[in-house]
């Protein structure tokens, strides 16, 4: 039997994929973000010998590699491109992408202090940065999570916890066994995340009360406030920093007042929104933030970092090993002594959901060192000036109808040709909505927006110009009348 790994050495392997780099990142500009016809290549990942079974005898890195390299820059979505708009979910700047191959390099496990001391440490100062960045208390602290799911699941669960205490149990060591069912109130701009992480812990989807005073889902301040004095027990409320569709926020200031009056939990769900605070123009929208109990966000959405990137704060950073300690496993530190230490980091493995985790702190620290507060926050000021533009656009085109006001990097609109009726424009936004994405030029979704089949284009990519924005306007009125006449 060979053993190819005892004299592995991988450099050419690793130059393959440097070699592929620089042409691939300078195609990003002028591809289209989706080729269809190199889906087929898809079937190339399979080994060509032995019938496509996991191969008996490998065929080498640099080979395996030139064949993942050429799949994969021909079949992949290059949503790291300048014209994915689709969803929410930014590139990767230069200095994240170099630290997020570094974090491969060194593969540090970022579980302990014991485990890495370096990646521990890193991951101390990239929160301090992101704490600072976002204008965030020093009293905030938290861990770095996969992503704003997770961030919502950590945030949960540490209000969780603290409810549980309310009435007396530790749910950490007990469970929810015995306990009332947790109240959790929100708005109409909840995401689903935040309903997977209540599922995940256990309450169940369905236990959000929505308060809404509108189709749209503006949350209705007063019928809140009334059922939390009614329920007049422990309770929690989700606010949302940026809903997917519009992005709007909830009004954070008059929620943390409410929470406070009446002994809420205040969780604020800012995957992008959370960025609004880096300029003047849009930080009156994450007012009343630095008062939630706990926060979530997104690294890969507006910073730009790979994927795999969230982060949780919480006001009171204690209660994070509380609800995610190991205690009893011999092995592993206590978390008594979780919590971050200068010069040292933190035991991070026992302050979120994660065990074992890689250094997702370095490509943090390296954008945020490389760019610094002025560099995101031209980047941020640049998207909110492409929004307004593609808005702009939009209200010039006799076919496009703005459904929402712009107040961030999200622009909310169908398309009404003229002579379609009121009840076939459903059918037609929805066929526009396919007919972008297997089209490839421009990327963009659709949602439903106060009952409305929309386009909902997301403006979070570094890379993203005028003309990326002018060719979006331009691929979906050329596709609209293409929809409009196969519809007949
Ligand atoms: C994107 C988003 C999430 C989920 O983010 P993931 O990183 O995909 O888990 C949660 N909440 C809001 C408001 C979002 O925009």
């Amino acid at each position: 039997m060979t053993d190819p790994l005892r004299d592995a050495d991988g450099g050419e392997a690793l130059r393959r994929v440097y070699e592929a780099a620089g042409p691939y990142l300078s195609s990003l500009a002028d591809r289209p973000v989706h080729d269809p016809d190199s889906q087929a290549l898809l079937g190339q990942l399979w080994h060509p010998a032995d019938g496509g079974a996991l191969p008996e005898r490998g065929e080498g890195a640099a080979a395996a590699l030139d064949r993942l390299l050429r799949v994969g820059t021909a079949a992949a979505t290059h949503s790291a491109g300048p014209r994915f708009f689709h969803f929410i979910i930014g590139g990767t700047t230069p200095a994240a992408l170099a630290a997020d191959w570094t974090a491969a390099l060194l593969d540090q496990n970022a579980a302990f202090r014991a485990s890495s001391r370096l990646a521990s440490e890193v991951e101390r100062i990239a929160l301090t940065w992101l704490r600072e960045l976002f204008g965030l208390p020093a009293t905030y602290g938290g861990a770095l999570v996969t992503s704003a799911t997770f961030a919502n699941v950590t945030g949960l669960a540490a209000a969780t916890h603290w409810w549980g205490e309310r009435h007396g149990v530790d749910v950490a060591a007990d469970g929810l066994a015995g306990l009332p069912r947790m109240p959790v109130l929100s708005g109409g701009y909840l995401h689903p995340s935040d309903r997977k992480a209540l599922q995940l812990l256990g309450h169940g989807r369905n236990t959000v009360e929505i308060h809404a005073r509108d189709g749209a889902g503006r949350v209705d301040l007063v019928a809140l406030d009334r059922r939390l004095a009614e329920l007049a027990a422990p309770a929690v409320v989700i606010a949302i920093a940026g809903e997917v569709d519009t992005g709007d926020f909830d009004p954070l200031a008059d929620l943390a007042d409410i929470a406070e009056r009446r002994g809420a939990w205040l969780h604020v769900d800012g995957a992008f929104g959370i960025f609004a605070a880096l300029s003047p123009r849009t930080a009156g929208l994450v007012a009343g933030m630095e008062r939630a109990d706990s926060i979530a966000g997104d690294g890969h959405k507006w910073l730009n970092v790979p994927y795999e990137s969230g982060f949780a704060f919480l006001k009171d950073p204690s209660r994070l090993p509380v609800a995610f300690g190991m205690p009893g496993a011999a092995y592993l530190p206590g978390e008594g002594s979780a919590l971050p230490t200068p010069g040292e980091g933190a035991d991070y493995a026992l302050l979120g959901p994660d065990s074992s985790r890689r250094a997702r702190s370095l490509p943090i620290w390296a954008t945020l060192a490389a760019y610094g507060r002025e560099g995101y926050r031209s980047m941020v000021e640049r998207h909110l000036d492409l929004a307004q533009r593609l808005a702009r656009r939009v209200d010039e085109t006799p076919e496009l109808e703005r459904l929402a006001e712009v107040p961030l990097c999200i622009v909310c609109f169908r398309a009404r040709p003229a002579g379609v009726p009121e009840a076939a424009l459903d059918e037609v936004n929805r066929r526009l909505g396919a007919a972008l994405l297997a089209d490839g030029r421009v990327y963009a979704g659709t949602t439903v927006h106060d009952g409305r089949v929309a386009l909902r284009p997301a403006i979070v990519n570094w890379r993203t110009t005028e003309a990326d924005v002018d060719l979006l306007v331009d691929v979906v009125r050329e596709l609209t009348a293409k929809v409009v006449a196969e519809l007949g």
